[in-house]
């Protein structure tokens, strides 16, 4: 049997159920708390997987309904930070944030997300896609007064990651997904040693192994920021030549309604590219003709068989209606050019 081509996926979050966490809002504290709160981030997981499944995505994830945030929630689940004692930082260069501090060696005393990778592996017979947070976008959500250095540290998480990843690998994990946002940022710094930290990440993994790279949520501060970033947004230039040599399979990145010129993913000869075809910083569903037209432009640099209809970024800061909107269109979008693809 051929491989289907370009098979949907999304970048990772979708919005948590009204009765789990406050609506459109980011870091929204849990509704509920103990076995009950336990019960219900399952049930929303189930709502997520279904969501996905009936639009019609192929890899599907857990929406990332069970964590608050997409960095901390990890962080939270290991030793040497400390979340009482809190630090204002400037993060990723944009807007300052209060942050927890490292007061020691990090340690990861056991699995942080294992038992989520599991239970979505039992529900569902579709590929999973399982996200954790990359070590420099790790590193950059933290105030560090322990190692001093973020090269330091962003080595001993990418160990840690490591060793979560082979776990969520053997729990049945089809592709694992390092969220590296800050990689559009700290240039010098993911040539000197981001890129290096995220293959220690990814080092020894069977499964396919991803990284995403995007322009953030639609939230106010990466949307000032966009705007001082000029008509052509060149990041992806500075780190995809690099990506290319590296051991990971997949980018993530966004292409739809941003400013990114498309011919850079002709950077990434030879990796699977999973072209965001969805703006998660608008409440506007897309068309699937609308999708359907971005593909076509990634697919004049892209060969059908390593190109991946996905979402810019998280859609946890949407309404689910507009989520699910969002999913269908992705995948209709989808059908399209697979079906020209098929005739031509
Ligand atoms: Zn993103």
């Amino acid at each position: 049997m051929t491989k289907k081509l370009l098979q949907t996926t999304i970048a990772g979050s979708l919005p948590k159920p009204g009765w789990l966490a406050e609506p459109r809002q980011l870091w929204s504290p849990w509704k509920l708390a103990g076995d009950a709160l336990v019960e219900a981030k399952r049930d929303a997981v189930r709502l997520a997987l279904r969501d996905q499944e009936q639009a019609g995505i192929d890899i599907v994830s857990d929406g990332e309904q069970t964590r608050q945030h997409f960095v901390t929630t990890f962080i939270e689940g290991l030793e040497g930070v400390d979340f009482q004692r809190r630090e204002t930082m400037r993060i990723r260069d944009r807007y300052d944030a209060s942050v927890p501090v490292v007061a020691g060696p990090v340690r990861r005393l056991r699995p942080v997300f294992v038992e989520d990778a599991r239970f979505l592996r039992s529900e569902t017979t579709r590929p999973i896609k399982f996200t954790l947070p990359g070590p420099m976008t790790m590193v950059d959500t933290l105030y560090d007064d322990y190692y001093h250095s973020r090269e330091k540290l962003a080595w001993e998480f990418a160990r840690i990651l490591n060793d979560e990843a082979r776990e969520l690998e053997a729990a049945g994990a089809d592709v694992i997904q390092f969220d590296e946002p800050a990689f559009n940022v700290f240039f010098d710094e993911v040539r000197n040693w981001g890129i290096k930290a995220l293959e220690r990440a990814a080092q020894g993994l069977g499964c396919k192994t991803a990284v995403h790279i995007c322009y953030g949520y639609g939230i106010q501060a990466n949307t000032d920021w966009k705007k001082t970033l000029g008509a052509e947004w060149r990041q992806y230039e500075q780190t995809f030549p690099l990506l290319r040599a590296a051991i990971i399979d997949q980018v993530s990145l966004e292409c739809h309604n941003s400013r990114v010129p498309m011919a850079l993913i002709g950077l990434l000869e030879g990796k699977e590219v999973l072209a965001g075809a969805i703006d998660v910083a608008t409440d506007r569903v897309e068309t699937p003709e609308e999708v359907a037209a971005t593909l076509r432009e990634a697919l004049k640099y892209v060969t059908p068989e390593r190109l991946y209809p996905c979402t810019n970024c998280g859609m946890v800061p949407l309404a689910r209606h507009v989520a699910l909107g969002k999913l269908k269109a992705l995948a209709a979008g989808a059908a399209i050019v697979r079906a020209e693809l098929r005739g031509g």
